[in-house]
């Protein structure tokens, strides 16, 4: 099953307008000549507020390369719920992902399973596409109970959700102790509890739907990192934090997916 790899940057709480149009610009201006056959799906994730310049800036040059996705998002369409960005929205801005259940949704802001999965069902209504972030904090790897927890984030962000759709979500396995830390999971190790997320899929909407979802690993992905990790047989890319701020960082590890 060949499914298309994926290399999504975070921007998280960084770059204004004029930095956000900065940063896309120079990823665009660096890809331009690669092939979009060859490439591998480039998303950038900008605060809300430059979600309009940077989806200028894409879809003004026609620039099918680069994808636009939200960090977050509210499942109400609309209404009394001050400091939320309804999904239509985001979609206004011609977005095609937005990232939910990122640990610092559920750590910082106290996101909730049930909250994850109201907003998954949301986007997917939507006809966008939900990237869930799951992931072990240490001491649960140090518990061993790494695998059962992840299994438990997957059923629950997916409850109620039709099989032939859960075969267009993305997942991603970012274990919280990898995250802004530079300390990468192994290889091996991150392919074999993707490949446990690959199984609680199956369980969930049967092989041939598991099959087709993509599933990335993040967690202080670098440019010497993403070889090996694009090596793997279940890693189909990476959500990319802190090296996906700086265009030759980011671009080297796009690169680096080829
Ligand atoms: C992230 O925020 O999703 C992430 C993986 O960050 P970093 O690459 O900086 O670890």
């Amino acid at each position: 099953m060949s499914r298309r790899p994926i290399i999504a940057g975070n921007w998280k709480m960084h770059n204004n307008r004029e930095e956000s149009l900065k940063l896309v610009s120079g990823i665009k201006d660096a890809i331009q000549n690669i092939d979009l056959d060859a490439l591998p799906e480039v998303v950038v994730a900008p605060v809300f507020t430059s979600l309009h310049v940077v989806s200028e800036k894409i879809c003004n040059c026609g620039c099918a390369k680069i994808k636009l996705a939200a960090q977050n998002c509210y499942y109400e369409a609309k209404g009394a719920f001050t400091g939320e960005v309804s999904i239509d929205m985001i979609k206004d801005f011609d977005a095609k992902y937005i990232i939910i259940g990122h640990s610092e949704r559920r750590q910082i802001f106290g996101e909730s399973d049930e909250m994850i999965n109201k907003k998954a069902i949301a986007i997917i209504d939507a006809g966008l596409t939900p990237i869930i972030c799951c992931g072990e904090t240490l001491e649960q790897r140090e518990l061993g109970v790494t695998d059962s927890h992840i299994a438990s984030q997957i059923v629950k962000a997916l409850d109620g959700i039709k099989p032939s759709d859960v075969a267009n979500v993305v997942i991603a396995y970012e274990p919280i102790w990898a995250i802004g830390t530079g300390k990468t999971c192994d290889s091996a190790e991150a392919n074999r509890v993707i490949k446990g997320i690959r199984a609680t899929l199956t369980q969930i909407a049967g092989k041939e739907n598991a099959d087709k979802v993509r599933i990335l690993y993040g967690g202080s992905v670098k440019p010497e990192t993403i070889k090996e990790q694009m090596a793997q047989s279940d890693i189909d890319g990476a959500l990319v934090g802190g090296a996906s701020l700086k265009v030759d960082s980011f671009v080297e590890i796009i690169k680096g997916a080829i």
